[in-house]
């Protein structure tokens, strides 16, 4: 059990479980050869699980918290030693963990190791566990809390985008972990443009934040009437992964200790990625940034997409916000969360987080948060829904009149 626990820890430990399963096997005594009859693992990209107990049938798993606060993220890959069903149980709560481990859609399931993803539906959900029939022996199935989006993904994207003139890619830094985090640019700096940053994943765990902000950038490069007209007013820089090794190493993020990433915007930062957005603000000094999130699993409140952000910092923000919201609303399909609702607040003077850094800084036009939900009932948050959604964000973009304090002044 305690090698079963050790082994499905984190891929950060990687040369240790390789070491395990080496002496495990040199044993005779691979992890599947018990009386179980499927094995878990997730030692690949996003990979995280506690697996506490496993009679073949029957498997109590849990999110993998490293550590750090109470969160819901978890994605593993159950190997079938013969065909039937798995029932794979969460605890009830986890302590302090109010919100649930299968949100609205079930759990998302991928049957070719993690490439595509489908949300399951809820039909072999009850309470906090699900069950899956595997129809033949050593089949390998990836069960995840949301649709995964990966190193992996971003490099799919960034390929079939190669040849775009308008798209230009470097490394913004190096992470912690020694991964370049890449700084993707669309369109000309100038005089002529006004500098845009988007960034997603200051929390490792919101993937479905990162399909939205695909679907943004891949219109901003498209040839579409929007996008020329957006690319001759602005410069849209882009950081997809600001905690790359927790999106890669399959962290929760929320909450890290001592502070997540959306906390290290105060007078130190202790991320480089963070530093390196300071640092990259002071060349670009930019007067709009949006930052992409998803909020709670299961929380009432949180099935729907909402901005928030300080009111008046910028100055104009509320109204910025409310204007570019109003057009979104317009643009999305049916099918799509409800919203976007501006949740911006009164806020006397910044917290450490991005929207607040960029809020209060003078010169700014519009600082916000965008929060997209996960997975609500009876909406469609499937990848290419969410690129859709994040189209319709960039020419919502282009309709709205942005008010900026100069102009008034
Ligand atoms: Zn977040």
């Amino acid at each position: 059990m305690a090698s079963r626990l050790l082994m499905a820890s984190r891929f950060r430990n990687s040369k240790v479980v390789l070491l395990i399963t080496c002496l495990l096997l040199a044993t005779g005594r691979a992890e599947a050869a018990d009386d179980g009859s499927v094995a878990i693992r997730a030692e690949f990209p996003g990979g995280n699980v506690v697996e506490m107990q496993n009679d073949g049938s029957t498997v109590h798993v849990a999110p993998d918290l490293r550590g750090d606060s109470p969160w819901f993220y978890w994605n593993f890959e159950a190997v079938a030693e013969k065909p039937g069903r798995v029932t794979f149980v969460f605890p009830e709560k986890v302590v302090g963990f109010k919100d649930g481990a299968i949100g609205f859609q079930g759990p998302a399931i991928s049957l070719d190791l993690g490439v595509t993803w489908q949300w399951m539906g809820t039909g072999n959900v009850s309470g906090s566990s699900f069950y899956y029939d595997f129809e033949k022996a050593k089949q390998r199935v990836r069960f995840a809390v949301t649709i995964p989006y990966l190193q992996a993904d971003l490099d799919f994207f960034l390929a079939k985008n190669a040849a775009n003139v308008h798209l230009r890619k470097s490394v913004l830094t190096k992470s912690r972990h020694g991964r370049d985090v890449e700084l993707l640019q669309i369109g000309n700096s100038g005089s002529a443009t006004k500098p845009v940053l988007v960034t997603g994943r200051h929390h490792a765990a919101e993937t479905i934040a990162s399909y939205v902000l695909e679907g943004f950038l891949q219109e901003a490069m498209s040839d579409s009437s929007a996008a020329s007209e957006f690319r001759k007013e602005y410069v849209l820089f882009a950081v997809p992964f600001v905690d790359k090794d927790g999106v890669e190493e399959g962290d929760q993020g929320k909450n890290r200790k001592p502070h997540d990433h959306n906390r290290d915007y105060g007078e130190i930062s202790i991320y480089p990625e963070v530093q390196a957005i300071k640092d990259l603000d002071k060349a670009q000094n930019f007067p709009f940034t949006l930052d992409f999130h998803c909020p709670t699993l299961v929380m009432p409140d949180h099935q729907v997409m909402y901005f928030v952000g300080a009111k008046a910092h910028p100055r104009y923000n509320f109204d910025n916000v409310t204007d570019f919201a109003g057009w979104i609303r317009k643009g999305l399909p049916k099918n799509a969360p409800h919203g976007p609702l501006v949740w911006l607040r009164d806020q006397a003077s910044p917290s450490p987080m991005n929207s607040h850094y960029f809020g209060f800084r003078k010169g700014a036009v519009m600082a916000a948060t965008i929060e997209i939900p996960f997975a609500p009932t009876g909406k469609a948050t499937d990848p290419a829904s969410c690129r859709k959604y994040g189209q319709v964000m960039l020419e919502a973009w282009v309709n709205t009149h942005f008010i900026s304090a100069a102009e008034t002044e």
